[in-house]
């Protein structure tokens, strides 16, 4: 008999837009659209942007705010309805909860592994902390030790193990360079394209 299916999904990129992109965009600080693309040591990275934050006097508060005018991607209500009536589904996410949450409520509250942010009595981010390293390879790995068929999609480089790990993993939107360097994961475009590879290869 064939094994339930778990289906592990990134959230930014994939689900809604990139969250500190649009916070740089709606707040006109050009220097947090710093991504992982530039700055692949996320550790520096997160530092940077508190300090920038700390630097603007901008609270959990005020991005909260940002991020709740955002919405998820197009279609991807949709596409989270439609794995729901066919089997279990977990986003993995480098982000926090206090910043998904806004957009956890639009999508339906699908499942959310993800980080913490240290919030100060004043409201400042006085500190992030990661659950785990390597979250999204780990959960993965633990779903097939608990007997589930694990597939998986993500657009970026922290989705790569992930995707390596799962029965079966796919590119949603990803930066051209990086097929080339993972030629082992097919790539989808659209929201129809990684139903048609999720349903074939878990049998949906
Ligand atoms: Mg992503």
């Amino acid at each position: 008999m064939q094994k339930p299916v778990i289906v592990c999904l990134d959230l930014e990129g994939v689900l809604v837009p990139e969250i500190w992109i649009n916070v740089a965009l709606k707040t006109g600080i050009e220097e947090l659209k710093s991504t992982t693309r530039e700055m692949p040591d996320y550790d520096k990275l997160m530092r940077q942007r508190l300090a920038i934050l700390d630097r603007n006097n901008l609270k959990i508060s005020d991005i909260q705010e940002v991020i709740g005018t955002m919405g998820p991607l197009e279609g991807a209500p949709e596409f989270i309805r439609w794995l729901h009536d066919r089997c279990q589904v977990i986003i993995l996410s480098d982000t926090f909860y206090q910043f998904a949450f806004p957009l956890m409520k639009q999508l339906g509250f699908p499942t959310l592994f993800c980080n913490q942010l240290e919030i100060d009595a004043a409201g400042r981010i006085a500190n992030y902390h990661m659950r785990m390293q390597n979250q999204k390879k780990h959960s993965v790995a633990a779903f097939k030790s608990l007997n589930f068929f694990t597939m998986a999609a993500g657009d970026a480089y922290n989705d790569t193990a992930m995707l390596g790990e799962a029965d079966a993993g796919f590119f949603f939107r990803p930066p051209d360079h990086l097929p080339k360097e993972f030629p082992q994961f097919p790539v989808t475009h659209t929201y129809g394209e990684l139903q048609e590879r999720l349903g074939k290869a878990g049998n949906l």
